[in-house]
C-alpha cells in the first residue's frame, strides 16, 4: 500500500465563516483506487447549501465539491479501467453498498444502505469521512470514476458532473421527446443544462424565470420561449400547456403556479432543494390527473451515458472561472442569482505555496 498523502482544500468550518484553506490527509491509493489530480471544480448551489447548513446535516469542517474533473496521476493494482494521465470526472458520490436492488439497477444515488457522498458524508465504512473537490487531488474507488471525452473546455465539463447528471436524469426518466412542451424553471447551474438537454432532445423549451435580463441567454441556449414569473399575469398564457416541467429553484417558491401550467396527464418533477417543506394544493393534481415527482442526481451507468452524449453533442456548461480564492465571493454572487451560469474553480490556483 503507498502512502496517504497531504492535500491542500479549502473548507467552511461552520454555517456562518467563510471558507479558508485547509489541509488533510487522504487515503493511501488502495488497489480498486485511483488518485486524481484535480483541475476544475464546480460550484454548485447544494455546496452552499451544505457549507451554510441549511439542510441541517453538515459535518464541519466540510471541503465541499461535487463536479469534478481531473488527472490520473496514480492507479492500484487492480485498476484496470484507466491509466496515468487519463482526464476523468467525480460527481456527487464515490461509494454505495453494491449490493440493493438500486445499486444492481445502477441507480446508485438511491442505496438502501446509502451511498458515499462524495463530501459530507462518510464511507461505506460508516466512520471515514469524505472531503470534496475543492482540493488539489482525490482518491476514487474505480466504479465510480468516469471516463471524459470532451476534447476541450474541461473547466466547462466540470458541471455536467451534478447539474448535467440532474437535469438529464428525469429528462430521460420521464420521456421527454421532440415537440414535447417542456419547461425549465430557474435559469441557473442547473436550468441552464436543463435548457441544452431539453432543447437537444428536440423539445419546445420555454424558460421560467425571475429575472427578466436572462431572456437573451435563455434563447441562445435554446429555448423558444420566456415566461418572466416575476409577473403573476404572465402565467395566464401558459395554463394547460406543459407536458413536463423541471423546476431547479433553489429557494422556496409557489409550486401551485407551476402546477396550473402542466397539461393533463403532465409532470412537474422538481430537483431544486430549498430545505424548507412547501404544500401544494391536491386539487391541481386531481383535475387534471397530473404528477409531482422528484429526481435526485444520477447513477454511475447514466452519469457516463450523459457525459458520453454531451460529448458527441458538444455540449457544455456556460461558466465563470475562478481561482479559489475567490470561492467567498462566487457563494455570495450565487446566492444572488449573479452567475452565468456556473462559477468553476481553477484548482491551479491551490497548492502548498498558495493555501
Ligand atoms: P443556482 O445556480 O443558484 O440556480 C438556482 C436558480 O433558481 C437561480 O438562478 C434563479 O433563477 C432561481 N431562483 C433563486 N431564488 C429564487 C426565488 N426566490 N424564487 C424563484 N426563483 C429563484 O442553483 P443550482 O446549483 O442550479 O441548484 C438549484 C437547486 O437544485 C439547489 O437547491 C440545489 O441544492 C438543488 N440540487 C438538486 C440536485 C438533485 O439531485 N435533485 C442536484 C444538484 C442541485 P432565475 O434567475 O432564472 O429565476
Ligand atoms: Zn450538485
Ligand atoms: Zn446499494
Amino acid at each position: 500500500m503507498k502512502s496517504s498523502k497531504l492535500c491542500y482544500a479549502y473548507a467552511a468550518h461552520g454555517p456562518k465563516s467563510n471558507l479558508r484553506p485547509f489541509r488533510f490527509r487522504r487515503r493511501a491509493v488502495g488497489p480498486n483506487d485511483v488518485l486524481i489530480e484535480i483541475l476544475y471544480c464546480g460550484i454548485c448551489h447544494s455546496d452552499i447549501h451544505t457549507a451554510r447548513n441549511e439542510w441541517q446535516n453538515t459535518a464541519y469542517p466540510v471541503v465541499p465539491g461535487h463536479e469534478i474533473v481531473g488527472r490520473v496521476r496514480e492507479t492500484g493494482a487492480r485498476v484496470m479501467r484507466f491509466r496515468p494521465g487519463q482526464i476523468v470526472g467525480v460527481g456527487c458520490f464515490v461509494d454505495s453498498c453494491r449490493k440493493c436492488d438500486h445499486c444492481r439497477a445502477g441507480l446508485e444515488q438511491y442505496c438502501d444502505a446509502g451511498v458515499s457522498w462524495t463530501y459530507n458524508g462518510t464511507l461505506q465504512d460508516r466512520k471515514t469521512g469524505t472531503f470534496g473537490g475543492y482540493s488539489d487531488h482525490i482518491v476514487v474507488d474505480q466504479n465510480y470514476v468516469l471516463r471524459i471525452s470532451h476534447k476541450s473546455n474541461l473547466a466547462a465539463v466540470a458541471p455536467l458532473l451534478c447539474a448535467g447528471i440532474t437535469t438529464y436524469g428525469p429528462l430521460r426518466h420521464y420521456g421527454v421527446k421532440r415537440a414535447d412542451k417542456v419547461a425549465v424553471a430557474g435559469l441557473g447551474g442547473l436550468g441552464h443544462m436543463g435548457v441544452k438537454i431539453a432543447a437537444s432532445l428536440g423539445a419546445e423549451v420555454t424558460v421560467i424565470s425571475t429575472s427578466a435580463e436572462k431572456e437573451r441567454d435563455a434563447r441562445r441556449m435554446g429555448a423558444k420561449k420566456f415566461l418572466l414569473s416575476s409577473r403573476p399575469e404572465n402565467f395566464g398564457k401558459f395554463e394547460n400547456y406543459f407536458h413536463f416541467i423541471l423546476d431547479t429553484v433553489s429557494a422556496p417558491h409557489d409550486l401551485d403556479r407551476l402546477l396550473g401550467l402542466l397539461r393533463r396527464d403532465g409532470t412537474l418533477c422538481v430537483v431544486g432543494a430549498p430545505g424548507v417543506p412547501q404544500k401544494i394544493d391536491q386539487f391541481n393534481l386531481i383535475m387534471k390527473r397530473r404528477k409531482f415527482g422528484g429526481s435526485l442526481i444520477g447513477g454511475i451507468r447514466e452519469t457516463q451515458e450523459m457525459l458520453d452524449y454531451t460529448a458527441r453533442r458538444g455540449i457544455v456548461s456556460d461558466i465563470e472561472l475562478i481561482p479559489i480564492q475567490k470561492v467567498n465571493e462566487a457563494y455570495a454572487r450565487t446566492v444572488r442569482g449573479d452567475v452565468k451560469y456556473r462559477f468553476v474553480i481553477d484548482l491551479q490556483s491551490l497548492g502548498p505555496a498558495k493555501a
